[in-house]
């Protein structure tokens, strides 16, 4: 099996080249003067540099290239993750990250949602105790941010050029984006934090004409991150380790966690029917005057055991391998409504 990853690796390095052209042009997408989304060149990333604001310092001629590479390497991920579960070659790590099959059949006590659901989908669970349904639910995110048809043949997905053109909406932003209100973004956001995804933008920030755009604010301690090939030249893959740690993780696995919350990329023709009904959720949070309220989230959103009124629960958040996994063993529903699990998924796929 082992044979089977490295090779699908090697095929990944040399599509590299198919996925993006270098680009020396700033594109912004959204042109500020008419609000109006400006398409962009087939395999051009759109990054905007805000360099009035102060965070930016010192990173702004590494971001460009930095950024881009990220996005490859995410983009490298997702393709990987598709074409694995394409081939049943995950080696226990969709159970890991997603659902462990019931030690026996009396554990199945999940009540009747699970039972509707598995109607609805016309699935049922297969021999190992996993709904194939969820699993085929979890390769469609990871192939339509790779832009891959999941009925391709894996010779198709080798060969397959460019990216998802609805990738085309996204601009990766160093700094903050004009005109995004974002009450709870200040320097300790941005020091805890690599990344934020804005989407529904028209609706939320009246920035462009279309809900199809989002903003990705890469922030100052995304940078601290390698890229995948940083961590082949200089430190190897045996410098690793065998368990799922913070070694791992690179620039390119914080954008591919950013691309799994946006849910016009991930919500597709195949997956919508169990989109809204594993993914949809209403979460609590304090308003203004400290009271909760109710919201909808309709995107796979960041677990976070206040919000979700598990307050005696461990993990605290969903961040990282370790509470990724936690998710599952205490309600597996939450692993999928979770992005750092489908990041943590195809980050431990790549480097195992
Ligand atoms: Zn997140």
């Amino acid at each position: 099996m082992l044979s089977t990853i490295r090779l699908s690796l090697v095929a990944c390095v040399t599509l590299t080249s198919l996925l993006f052209h270098p680009t020396t042009a700033r594109v912004i997408p959204i042109d500020p003067t008419t609000n109006q989304l400006v398409p962009r060149a087939n395999g051009q990333l759109n990054i905007y540099i805000n360099t009035a604001d102060p965070s930016v310092a010192g990173i702004r001629n590494d971001a460009r290239p930095r950024i881009t590479e990220g996005a490859k390497d995410a983009v490298i991920m997702a393709r990987l993750a598709c074409a694995l579960m394409m081939l049943e070659n995950y080696e226990g790590l969709y159970e890991r990250y997603f659902e462990s099959p019931p030690l026996n059949d009396d554990e199945d006590n999940d009540d009747e949602d699970d039972d509707q659901e598995e109607e609805e989908d016309g699935g049922g669970q297969d021999e190992a105790g996993v709904d194939p349904a969820r699993k085929q639910f979890v390769q469609t995110v990871f192939c339509a941010i790779a832009g891959i048809t999941p009925e391709c043949s894996i010779n198709d997905i080798f060969t397959q050029r460019g990216t998802n053109p609805k990738l085309d909406g996204l601009t990766y932003s160093v700094g903050k984006y004009p005109g995004i209100e974002d009450h709870d973004r200040n320097f300790e956001h941005d020091a805890v934090y690599a990344a934020t995804l804005y989407q529904d933008i028209l609706t939320e920030y009246n920035i462009g004409n279309t809900d199809d755009a989002a903003i990705m604010e890469i922030h100052r301690r995304a940078f601290d991150f390698p890229n995948i090939e940083d961590i082949f030249e200089n430190r190897g893959c045996q410098a690793l380790g065998a368990a799922d740690s913070g070694l791992m993780t690179t620039l390119g696995a914080h954008i591919l966690h950013e691309l799994v919350h946006w849910h016009h990329l991930t919500r597709t023709p195949e997956n919508g029917h169990i989109y809204n009904q594993l993914i949809t959720h209403d979460v609590y949070k304090p308003n203004e005057n400290g009271e909760e309220v109710e919201e909808t989230h309709d995107y796979i959103d960041d677990y976070d055991r206040d919000e979700y009124d598990d307050k005696d629960l461990d993990p605290p958040d969903g961040y990282g391998p370790q509470h990724a996994h936690q998710l599952v063993v205490n309600d597996e529903q939450d692993s999928f409504r979770n992005a750092d699990n489908y990041r943590w998924f195809a980050v431990s796929l790549y480097w195992h």
